[in-house]
């Protein structure tokens, strides 16, 4: 069968979805590779399956994503509260809350050529889909890493890296009561690293084994049923305006209302957000219900008082809890997917990504026309140093030709380049002499390829005003 397929993990309905996009997913990873956004991790050995490194410019893309995700959720807002809670934490949290015993996928091995998989991920589950032969019996498979914490490895010294980070927000729920003394409603946040052995790693960063998330664990009253319904709104209408101001058209999102049998256990209500990723249409971002469950989990594991104190009324209660979960890895794919734009065809097409400019890794591109006039250089070199100390994301090239120094910024979405030429100087060149054009440059524009004159005094404000 051709086209994208989706199976209901419950009652095995198959549907199809939209077709992949343009885009080649062997396109977006050969830029990123090349252009120094994502390599394979531990490449020099071979790689290591489900894990990536960031390279200069991703990392420089993930922090603008992070930072533009807690600017929105955090700082901009008085109702959220930061935390960054260890990785590794005490095992009772993980026994307490489930995922000891049931964060698991269910894994089928083929008889013949010993391959795994995820049996939900298979459209026919009894025939090896690599080799033919026939898989064996569906069995569960727990996904978190194991260490042990300590000299001496024992039984009681087994830890786990964190599968979420979520739970690092339970446990400091108290802490956070006791030191600030925040009205219900209110959220804690949290970014940082989680780890699952997934059964199978694939689709570039989509599914690793290590990963980045950005999670908010929101509290309220659960006595008011219409403000929970309301705040659950609220969460999912800021989710998607979270991903409009990362560029991600509303075309390529959809709502998945999660039915009950396939919601988790602990969740009343989800909504899965699933991108259309050249690969298909997949879960991006979540949003869940996951009422009392955790803190009451906690209660039981930890004998600690976790219930909250209503002033007002004089009553005291265990909070209900909406999760807003974002998958910072999906995040980038979908933001290079859909930014990754070609223009033309063949030898003269232009590949360009058309980053939101807040998240492009380089604001501005500074060169002088030629590089062997040192007149051009110095100029270009003193604009380069005073930008630079402005806003930091700014490159130098004066590699090869104009054309082609553009063409070099625009495969890494730079989005403003700024040439010096001889009318910078005052001394007009046989093509266009302008007096009227001394100390101004050349901006060139990498969506439309237009140019124009702006004078260098007004270059930081335009610049400014254009990356907010
Ligand atoms: P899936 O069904 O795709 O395995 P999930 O429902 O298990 O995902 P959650 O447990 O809801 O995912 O995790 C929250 C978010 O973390 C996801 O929406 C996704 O963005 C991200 N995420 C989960 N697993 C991975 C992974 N293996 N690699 C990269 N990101 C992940």
């Amino acid at each position: 069968r051709s086209g994208i397929y989706r199976r209901c993990r419950s009652c095995a309905t198959i549907t199809a979805m939209n077709t992949p996009k343009a885009t080649s997913m062997e396109q977006l990873i050969s830029l990123c590779k090349r252009r120094g956004f994502i390599y394979q991790g531990s490449e020099i050995y071979g790689g290591l399956a489900g894990t990536w490194d960031y390279g200069p410019l991703g990392v420089a893309l993930k922090r603008n994503i992070q930072n533009a995700w807690w600017k929105m959720f955090v700082t901009s807002r008085e109702d959220m509260y930061g935390v960054d809670a260890a990785i590794i934490m005490n095992p009772n949290v993980w026994k307490a809350s489930g995922h000891v015993a049931g964060f698991s996928d269910p894994l089928v091995e083929c008889t013949k050529c010993k391959r795994r998989f995820r049996a939900d991920h298979l459209d026919n589950v009894t025939t090896c889909p690599e080799c033919g032969g026939t898989l064996g019996e569906s069995r569960q498979f727990n996904m978190m890493f194991k260490t042990s914490v300590g000299a001496l490895e024992t039984e009681d010294s087994t830890a786990y890296l964190r599968p979420e980070t979520a739970q690092g927000m339970f446990v400091n729920f108290k802490n956070v009561v006791d030191s600030f003394y925040p009205d219900l409603p209110f959220g804690l946040a949290q970014q940082g690293k989680a780890f699952r052995n997934e059964i199978s790693p694939r689709d570039f960063v989509f599914r690793s084994r290590e990963f980045e998330q950005m999670e908010i664990e929101y509290f309220v009253d659960p006595r008011d049923e219409e403000l929970v319904g309301k705040v659950f709104d609220e969460l999912f209408d800021e989710q998607m305006k979270f991903l409009s101001t990362l560029g991600i058209s509303k075309d390529n999102i959809h709502k998945i209302e999660v039915p009950e049998s396939d919601r988790a256990h602990y969740s009343k209500r989800s909504i899965d957000t699933e991108y259309d990723f050249p690969f298909g249409q997949k879960e991006l971002l979540g949003l869940a219900y996951r009422t009392d469950y955790d803190l009451n989990a906690h209660i039981k594991g930890s004998g600690e008082d976790l219930s909250y104190f209503d002033e007002e009324k004089k009553e005291r209660f265990v909070p209900h809890c909406i999760e807003p979960t974002f998958g910072i890895d999906r995040l980038i794919l979908a933001v290079l997917s859909e930014s990754y734009k070609v223009e033309g065809e063949g030898d003269e097409a232009r590949v360009f990504l058309a980053f939101p400019p807040a998240l492009a890794p380089v604001k501005v591109c500074v060169s002088p026309l030629l590089k062997n006039k040192i007149e051009l250089v110095e100029k270009a070199q003193g604009l380069f140093s005073s930008l630079k100390k402005r806003f930091g994301a700014v490159a130098w090239d004066d590699n090869g030709n104009v054309g082609k120094r553009y063409r070099r910024q625009d495969e890494i979405g730079t989005p403003f380049c700024v040439v010096v030429d001889f009318d910078t100087l005052g001394e007009p060149s046989a093509q266009a002499g302008n007096p009227e054009l001394l100390d101004t440059v050349t901006v060139r524009h990498r969506d439309t390829g237009e140019q124009e004159r702006v004078a260098i005094g007004d270059l930081e404000k335009y610049i400014e005003e254009r990356i907010k």
